[in-house]
C-alpha cells in the first residue's frame, strides 16, 4: 500500500529551523519537534543541540 504522507515536518519550535522526520519527532500536543528541549519550550534556557540551529528560549 502507498501513501503520500508527508513524513517530514519543520520543528513545531517557533525559532528552530531543524526538519524533522515525524516518525522520529517527538510529539507533543499535536505537534512535532526535533528533541525534548524544543517540545518543552526550553525550560533551561538550552538549544536544541543541532548543529547550526540557534533556537533557544
Ligand atoms: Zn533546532
Ligand atoms: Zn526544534
Ligand atoms: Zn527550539
Amino acid at each position: 500500500m502507498t501513501s503520500a504522507t508527508v513524513t517530514q515536518m519543520k520543528c513545531a519550535c517557533p525559532s528552530c529551523n531543524c526538519i524533522v522526520s515525524i516518525s522520529d519527532a517527538v510529539q507533543k500536543e499535536g505537534k512535532y519537534y526535533c528533541g525534548d528541549a524544543c517540545a518543552n519550550g526550553h525550560p533551561n534556557g538550552s538549544g536544541c543541540s543541532h548543529h547550526g540551529c540557534e533556537c533557544h528560549a
